[in-house]
């Protein structure tokens, strides 16, 4: 879409690719697994790895030497998964865990302690708003949390000083687009570490890292999967920051299962290809929706009218899967009458997968939520999550049309 060098088409800052995206999906991370030649990745079951040298194992150990030791630590499957995945997204190196929320609490909490301050926005996905309001309080650590489209409300707080600036976009469920580039650029000005949940645009369509981010995070449960049969997250930065991470999940415990990595790297070989299918099921749903007599709001960055459209159109190759919308009649009871009327969509929690999935925040992303404080954070009654999967188009638009009538 673009020869901008900042939106890199294949991550060119990789010293060892020129291979573009789509070639890095299907291709990257697979060779040299050190399992023989096989053509795709073994999965490797075994918690423990030998060594009849003591010498080779100490190296190995110390991380001199390249190796497995023990599972919780690493494991060649697992490896392979974080090899692609740091492809993908241009990145030094990467570390992956058990889920999304294994991998973002890890990168927090190895990069906090008592008495500092992390910035981040209000529309962050539910289980990172728990940490922030719940969790890192605990510890002694301050959490600043401000409305996610005032980047300069974002700026001030981030200039007062902070140890993390935490950024996603886009947000989950109304879809609002954060300026990467400007404010990691605010973050950098204070030493924050800017980290940034790329989970709804995937690095097909967006590279953080590559806006100036430190650290782009995913729950690869998602998108990257995009098969709703395995969870996993992956963090992708320097590698003096990924070994913090590292240590802290390696600690922790919540390390990615191999079978898991194993069926997440299968899912991310069709990852461009899915991508690209979404990207174009979205916009034309999304500009369906907008002149259907049935709806009276669709929250999509590819639409011209969204506020993000202009930051989402620099920073984004594609505007993704993801979109909502709001129904003529903004009750939750319009809701339930209309989402058992879709035949085609899984009604369920979940999002990013070949599937297309229809979801409602309050059973959902913000189930803990009152009615009250869902009005009060701009997310109306009647808002159906629409996660877009790579079924035809038409037959989809039909779907909604019969359920909307
Ligand atoms: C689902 C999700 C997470 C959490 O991931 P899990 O794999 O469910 O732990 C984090 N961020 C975003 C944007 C998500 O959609």
């Amino acid at each position: 879409m673009s020869n901008d060098p900042k939106r890199p088409d294949s991550p060119a800052q990789d010293r060892n690719t020129s291979l573009h995206l789509a070639t890095l999906a299907v291709r990257g991370g697979d060779e040299n697994h050190g399992l023989g030649n096989a053509t795709q990745v073994p999965v490797v079951h075994s918690v423990a790895f030998g060594y009849h040298d003591v010498d080779e194992w100490q190296e190995v150990a110390l991380l001199k030497r390249q190796g497995h030791i023990y599972g919780r630590n690493t494991n060649p499957t697992v490896a392979a998964f974080e090899e692609k995945v740091r492809l993908l997204e241009g990145a030094e190196a990467a570390v992956s865990a058990s889920s999304g929320m294994g991998i973002i609490s890890a990168a927090l909490f190895a990069m906090v302690k008592p008495g500092d301050r992390v910035v981040s926005l209000k529309d962050t996905y539910g289980g990172t708003n728990v940490l922030f309001t719940e969790f890192l309080p605990r510890f002694g650590v301050e959490v600043t949390l401000c409305d996610t489209t005032d980047f300069e409300a974002i700026e001030a707080e981030t200039a007062k000083g902070c140890r993390v600036l935490y950024l996603e976009t886009p947000t989950n469920p109304t879809v609002k687009i954060v300026d990467i580039e400007r404010l990691a650029s605010a973050g950098r000005a204070v030493g924050a570490v800017v980290m940034v949940d790329n989970t709804f645009a995937t690095p097909v369509n967006q590279n953080p890292i590559a806006l100036g981010a430190d650290i782009a995070l995913h729950s690869a449960t998602k998108f990257l999967g995009g098969h709703a049969d395995a969870l996993g997250g992956v963090a992708c930065g320097p590698a003096h920051l990924i070994r913090e991470i590292y240590h802290y999940r390696e600690i922790n415990g919540a390390s990615l299962d191999p079978m898991s990595a194993y069926l997440l790297l299968r899912g991310m070989k069709t990852l461009h290809l899915r991508i690209e299918r979404q990207n174009e099921n979205a916009m034309r749903i999304a500009r369906f929706l907008s002149e259907h007599p049935g709806v009276s709001k669709v929250f999509y960055p590819g639409l011209p009218e969204h506020p993000g459209h202009d930051v989402a159109a620099r920073q984004m190759r594609g505007f993704g899967g993801m979109l909502s919308f709001m129904l003529k009649e903004n009750t939750f009871d319009a809701v339930r009458a209309f989402l058992p009327k879709l035949r085609l969509a899984h009604r369920a929690a979940n999002l990013g997968a070949v599937e297309t999935i229809a979801g409602v925040p309050a059973t959902t992303s913000h189930v803990e939520c009152t009615a009250e404080q869902r009005a009060a954070m701009g997310i109306p009654e009647s808002l159906v999550r629409y996660s877009v999967g790579i079924e035809d188009a038409r037959d989809l638009m039909a779907d909604l049309d019969q359920a909307l009538s």
